[in-house]
């Protein structure tokens, strides 16, 4: 082709011809308008909180206000552990800053080996994965297990990251009604019987706080020959004897357990552990496992170090559920409505009637220096509006007397209770 042949080529195209630009940022109108109608009430951002400092795993420093928090998953209070945060300094000192590259290449180092030992250790299994994300291990496990012509079997209201893991995959996907053992049994009993299945629970939901009737639900899917993965993020660290989670508590096995850093643990990170023998597969075959970077030396030093100290954490365990049930017991006793009768897990959901309610009533415990978690629908179950506490075994009994007298205060100044 000659020059003056490009030439032509590049000349601009008939303006009749060329079809107008579609705009991919139109579909979000609506959500930016809600979120403005939001804020225009004089709400503070929901979604714009900044941590000015953070001085202690319960308090912080919010909009230059000393804040209370109980909204962090931060359960057992791992994140300024001195041995942790040590851990975590000599890692940085000694292997810099981020690995730069997957566990497959050259993102392996001494640390990642150290966590998945931890890990063992503390689940007694013979297998441990670590992701860089507990969303990245829901991702990576279900869309992995489950391939073409198999079942995953979920709870209707499983996290985000477990139907993100349907999606990826490319297994039938069936849900049952939420901890409903006969709907689980029924949906089994339909499938057929030589297919692969995996059963996927959670030993604690995180909207309400309510936990899984994992025995039962456990047996039904061993009875229909599916395998079990329970995601046990909310629990690890203080259900069972040995902290492993909600699983142990009630005596059950599960084919495999996934659990997240971020929470109990402190730092941020996710992991999968299994007895099974074939286990170390995963790797060859998990995208999310592959295709992204490993955890820094210092997440993976951080987290290798507090696992080995919640194996022993008895006293903090105790702790926390001395907290779960004074802030049940009180916020009960003041005639909130909620998310479970009695103080099943750490976390313990305020039922609200509507929006208003809940950003009211949000927004005065923010001004008096409490932080807790709003959630709405989509993303709860039934259409419930929420208060979400979660606590921690470092917050002392005069701070839930504090949080109970601001919880009083605001709920009768909302009208919630009389
Ligand atoms: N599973 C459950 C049940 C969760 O609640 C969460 C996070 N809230 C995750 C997985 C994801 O964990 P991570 O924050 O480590 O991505």
């Amino acid at each position: 082709m000659t020059d003056a042949g490009l030439a032509t080529e590049k000349l601009p195209a008939d303006p009749a011809e060329v079809a107008p630009e579609r705009d991919l940022m139109s579909k979000f109108d609506a959500l930016i308008a809600e979120r403005q109608a939001l804020i225009d009430t004089g709400v503070t951002d929901p979604f714009a909180i900044v941590m000015e400092r953070v001085t202690s795993p319960t308090e912080a420093v919010i909009a230059g206000r000393d804040t209370i928090l109980l909204g962090t998953y931060n359960y057992m209070g791992m994140t300024f552990d001195p041995d942790v945060i040590a851990a975590g300094h000599a890692a940085l000192d000694q292997f810099g800053s981020g690995t730069n590259g997957s566990r497959m290449l050259n993102g392996t180092f001494r640390d990642h080996i150290e966590v998945e030992d931890a890990l063992r250790d503390f689940y007694g299994m013979t297998g441990a994965i670590v992701f860089s994300t507990g969303y990245m291990a829901n991702l990576g496990m279900i869309s992995t297990l489950a391939g073409k012509g198999e079942y995953v079997i979920l709870d209707a209201d499983s996290h985000a990251s477990i139907y993100d893991g349907c999606k990826q995959g490319n297994a039938e996907i069936v849900r049952f009604r939420h901890n409903d053992v006969a709907d689980l049994d029924k949906r089994l009993g339909r499938l057929p019987k030589e297919a692969g299945k995996l059963v996927i629970l959670e030993g604690v939901y995180s909207m309400l706080g309510d936990i899984a009737p994992l025995a039962e639900m456990v047996a039904v899917a061993k009875k229909h020959g599916a395998m079990v993965l329970s995601d046990e993020a909310h629990s690890m660290g203080f259900f069972g004897p040995h902290g492993r989670g909600v699983y142990e508590d009630q005596g059950c096995d599960v084919d495999f357990v996934v659990g997240t850093f971020s929470k109990s643990v402190g730092t941020v990170g996710g992991f999968c552990v299994s007895n099974h023998p074939k286990f170390e597969a995963i790797r060859l075959a998990c995208r999310p496992y592959i295709f992204t970077a490993s955890l820094p030396p210092s997440v993976v030093a951080t987290a290798a170090a507090s696992i080995r100290k919640l194996m022993t954490a008895d006293k903090k365990r105790a702790q926390l559920w001395d907290n779960a049930r004074k802030l049940h017991g009180g916020l009960k006793a003041l005639g909130f409505r909620l998310g479970t009768e009695n103080p099943d897990s750490a976390i313990i959901a305020i039922i609200l009637d509507d929006q208003e309610q809940a950003v009211t009533m949000w927004q005065a415990l923010l001004d008096g220096g409490l932080y807790v978690n709003m959630a709405r629908p989509p993303a709860t179950p039934a259409g419930t509006f929420l208060l979400r506490c979660s606590l921690c075994a470092e917050h002392t009994p005069a701070q839930i007397d504090t949080v109970l007298a601001m919880f009083e205060a605001s709920g009768r100044a909302v009208g919630v209770i009389g």
